[in-house]
This record gives C-alpha cells, structure tokens and sequence, in this order.
C-alpha cells in the first residue's frame, strides 16, 4: 500500500475540531426560553459522546435510525455526530410536516429512538401509538422543562449525559455505509428518504469550504438560519468544525428582530438561509434603520432570490448575496454564484445579471440540459431545458427504493428548468411543474414573483398557473404589501409591463396577509393551486 487508507468517521470532523479549533464556539438560542448560551467544540465533542455513550446504553446498535425533530442548537448538532459517529444513522426529521408525512417517515425508517426538542412534544404526545418501532424518546433538555406525561420510556438528554462518560472510541466501518437520512418535503405522493454516506458528507464538507463556495475561514462566524433538517444543514454543521468558524444557531426565533440581533451581537461574518428570511430580516432593518456592520456575505438558496433582495443587501448594508441552488437529494449543494475572473470585465448590468443567477457547480458535481426528447443542449446562456446532475454526493438510490433514481448513464433529473451560460453560469427558469403554459408557451413564475417583489409595496409574491378554458393556463399573481403600503393591481401591473409582454401579465392578482410556506419555509405553490382552483372559471 503506498498511501494510508484511514477508514472516514464524520465524528472526526467534530474531533477534529475539538483538538485544533478547540476554543471556537456553538452559540445556541435556546429552543425552551430563548436565552443565549455558548460552547465550544471541545464541549461539543465531549457531549456528542456523552451521548454515544448514552445511545449504547440504551441499546441503539449499528445500523439504527435515530430520528431527530429539532430546531438549531448545539444540542441538534451534539446529536448528529454523537449518533452517526458510532455507525447508527440520524434521520433528521421536519417538524413543520403534516402528522400524515411524519407518521409515514417514522415507520418508514424504523427509527428506533427518536430525539426532540421540548416544544415538539405534542406531536409525540398524538402520535406514539403508531410508531411501533420507537422504543423510547429523549427530550432535548433539562430535568425541569420535561415534558408530564404518561408515555413511559421518555428519557431527559441532560441527564443522560450528566450520567454518562465523556469517553468514546468511534469506531471504524466502510465509510459508504449511511450516516444520516433525510427526506423530500414530497410535494406529490410519499415522502422519499435520501441517505447520505460518511464519504458523500465529507467531500460534500471539502467542496462546501471551497473559497469559490462558502468561503469562510477559522476567523469566520456562520449565522446557519437553515434548519438542520433541511438538507444537511447545506452541510454547515460539517464544514463548520472542518473549517473551525463560530456557527450560530438560532433556535426557534425566525423573526428579524431575533436574527438580526445574533448577527449584531456576535458580529456574524456569514449567514445562510432561504428567501423568505432574509425579506423579514430586510424588513426589520428598513424600518428601524439599523446596518448590518458585520456581515460579508449572505448565502442564500432553497428558492430563487429575487434581485431587488441582491440590491436591498449591496446597496444598503455592503453584503454580497450569494445565490446558491441544490436538492435534498444533493446533499444538497449544486451550484454557487462566486465571480469568475471570465466576468469581471464585463459590463457592469450585464456583470450583475450574472451575478444573480444561481451559480456554477462546485468540483463533484456535474450539470446537463436536455431538452424534451433527451437531446443535450447547449451552454449558450438562451437554450432552456430540464437539468440532470451527477456528481458524488447526489442520491443514486432513494432509500428503500426498489429501483435506482438515475438513468442508466447515472443522471438524476432534478425536475427543475435551466439554462447554462458560456462562463459555466446555471439559472434556474423554474421547477417544471411550476411553470405556467399559455397557449402552448411558457412564463416563467420564478421571473414574475422577482419582478414583483422589485415593487416597492410589495414584500412576497407568488404566480401560480390556473386553469383556462381557451389559454389551457394564465398567470394568476398573489402579493403580500409591504407593511405600510397599499399597492394596487394597476401599479403592479405597470410594473411588470417593463420586463412582460401583455399575454404573459398575470389575468389578475389577489392581496393577501401571507402565502403559506411549505415545511422548508418555500412558498407552497401546491397549496396556493387548490385555494384558488378554478379561479378564472
Ligand atoms: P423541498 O422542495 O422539499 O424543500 P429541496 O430543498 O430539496 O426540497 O428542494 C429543491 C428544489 O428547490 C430545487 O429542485 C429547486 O427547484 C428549488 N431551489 C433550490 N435552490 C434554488 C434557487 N437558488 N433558486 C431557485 N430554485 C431553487
């Protein structure tokens, strides 16, 4: 053998940390009374296998899936480690998905523990009669915010750390087996599980740290607003100890005032997290006037970004949005808007166009554009097709599934619509069931919600296709007013006109107090297609 071959444990990553980053720190809103806790890796290393320990104990063996329901803390993360550290897998678990999914997902993983936070507990509270393989829960907590209850086999995480010793060998294994689990918010029909290895994780982790990707050093503090059971956390609890920057997670406080104040008080450098948060975290600034002095850059991806929230972050607060675009089947980073030395002489709209499209793959993943009879397309930035990936951490299999989720080159077709530019730039059009065909051509409803929300009244905006007799669809455009303002479907549609032909404007547009949000905090487009079902009829 010439190079050595040390089998890969993620728990290195956090043992890692805890020997050379050993100072930096988790910082934690506590999910039970908002209060601001810290720690730092060497603690969080210590706890995770206080918890391995406990695990043990309690009879988890490898193989097993332990199921979290948990917001952000250092807790959520002592657990991910502690649990696929000693070979069982953590199936981190959405609690904003109906009783119906998280009924299906439990049995379908078997999970065997499940671990949650304590304002979860009602879920298990009307629910623990049908989860016939968990044997026992642990709360995330103290001995006195436990839950009263009748359910027996309830365990306190606290004291099952305090009884247990922080000394834990992990163990060794084929670094391909799973590591974690994670299912698809499963818009249409069941959920699908997607498991990740050890090995996909780490090279996820390496690629993440890339400075064209995330780009954030040991001197770097991360704001993760991405919920932890939100594909992997887009892997920030992994290249966090990898890298050694501070991570902040939030708890449950989602509101602007709240996040504002951790970037505030703990100078955050780096903040992740999807659309809709960063709208309240602008909106809270605008109205109190308040600058965002330390932040760098702002990652931001689960949906597209429009590009009033890229000028609203330069111009008012110096930070530079980066778009990012993946899939929970991806780990889930595909793509990410870093500038290429290609562009930087371009004019400087045209430079800014680009700049806000949804980014070039990182190394590992590989992109294609096909159009409807598998014909590959070109990367001219104009043709438009469906996006297939391959890469090596991009499901092959779902979990359990029978057949593999690829085709027989090994490409796995996202469902989303692109276009590849010259300089290797990906921009989503829309996902393929969002888009909206008007006698027999398409709108793009990602275009005209970004458009919208350039409105100066307007703070969200959805387009959704409705049924129509003669145009087989029309654009119908629902739109939440900025608080304060009362824009009207005149001024909107004036608006639009700018960047819309007049058969692609919406036939009409609604007001509402809010769009409903999917589990992953997207606007749900399914649920908006049934409230207003034959709308134009
Ligand atoms: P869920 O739909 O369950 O929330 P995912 O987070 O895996 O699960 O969703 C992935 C999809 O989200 C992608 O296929 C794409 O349609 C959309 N998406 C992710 N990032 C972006 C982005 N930056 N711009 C536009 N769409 C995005």
């Amino acid at each position: 053998m010439n190079m050595q071959n040390n089998p890969f444990n993620l728990a290195q990553l956090l043992e890692f940390a805890g020997k050379y980053h050993p100072t930096q720190k988790v910082i934690t809103r506590r999910v039970e009374d908002d209060q601001i806790v810290e720690h730092t890796y060497r603690e969080v290393l210590a706890r995770s296998k206080k918890l391995a320990n406990a695990l043990k104990k309690l009879g988890v063996q490898h193989g097993d899936c332990i199921g979290t329901i948990a917001l952000n803390t250092h807790r959520h993360m002592e657990s991910w480690y502690g649990i696929s550290g000693q070979g069982a897998i953590c199936h981190t678990i959405n609690p904003r998905l109906s009783m119906k999914q998280l009924h299906y997902i439990v049995n379908h993983a078997a999970d065997k523990y499940l671990l949650l936070d304590p304002i979860f507990w009602p879920i298990i509270e009307g629910m623990h009669t049908k989860f016939p393989n968990v044997s026992g829960y642990i709360v995330l907590t103290e001995r006195e915010n436990m839950p009263k209850t009748e359910i027996s086999n309830v365990y306190c995480y606290e004291e099952l750390l305090t009884d247990a010793p922080d000394e834990f060998d992990w163990p060794e294994f084929d670094p391909q087996e799973g590591s974690s689990l994670c299912y698809t918010s499963g818009t249409t029909g069941d959920p699908k599980g997607v498991m990740y290895t050890h090995t996909s994780n780490l090279l996820h982790a390496y690629g993440l740290s890339l400075s064209d990707a995330i780009a954030v050093g040991a001197q770097d503090t991360i704001l993760v607003v991405v919920p932890l059971f939100h594909a992997n956390s887009w892997g920030l609890a992994y290249a966090g100890p990898m890298i050694g920057c501070n991570l902040i997670m939030p708890g449950k406080r989602m509101d602007g005032g709240a996040i504002f104040e951790l970037i505030e008080k703990y100078n955050a450098t780096s903040a992740a997290g999807v659309p809709t948060v960063w709208t309240s975290l602008l909106e809270y600034a605008d109205k109190t006037g308040k600058k965002m002095e330390s932040l760098n850059d702002v990652v931001v991806g689960g949906s597209a970004a429009p590009p009033s929230m890229f000028t609203r972050f330069r111009e008012k607060h110096d930070v530079d949005l980066i778009h990012a675009w993946g899939m929970t089947e991806m780990s889930p980073l595909g793509t990410i808007n870093r500038p290429s030395g290609a562009i930087m002489d371009l004019p400087k709209d045209e430079y800014l166009r680009i700049r806000r499209k949804q980014g070039r793959p990182i190394f590992g993943v590989d992109l294609k554009l096909v159009d409807e009879k598998n014909n590959q397309l070109p990367h001219d930035g104009k043709a438009v097709g469906r996006l297939l990936v391959k890469g090596n951490w991009i499901v092959h299999t779902y979990f359990k599934a029978g057949k593999p989720a690829v085709d027989e080159d090994g490409w796995f077709d996202t469902g989303d619509m692109a276009t590849i530019d010259e300089y290797g730039y990906m921009e989503i059009i829309d996902r393929a069931k969002d888009l909206i065909k008007s006698g027999g051509e398409w709108i793009s409803s990602v275009d005209m919600e970004n458009h919208a929300m350039g409105h100066a009244g307007v703070s969200m905006a959805a387009a959704i296709a409705i049924a129509h007799e003669k145009w087989g669809e029309r654009p119908l455009l629902i739109v939440v007013p900025k608080e304060g303002h009362k824009p009207t479907k005149e001024t909107i549609l004036e608006h639009l006109s700018t960047e819309f032909s007049k058969w692609q404007l919406p036939d009409d547009i609604v007001f509402v107090e809010e769009i409903p949000l999917t589990a992953t905090g997207k606007f749900s487009k399914l649920h908006l297609r049934k409230q207003f079902e034959g709308y134009f009829d």
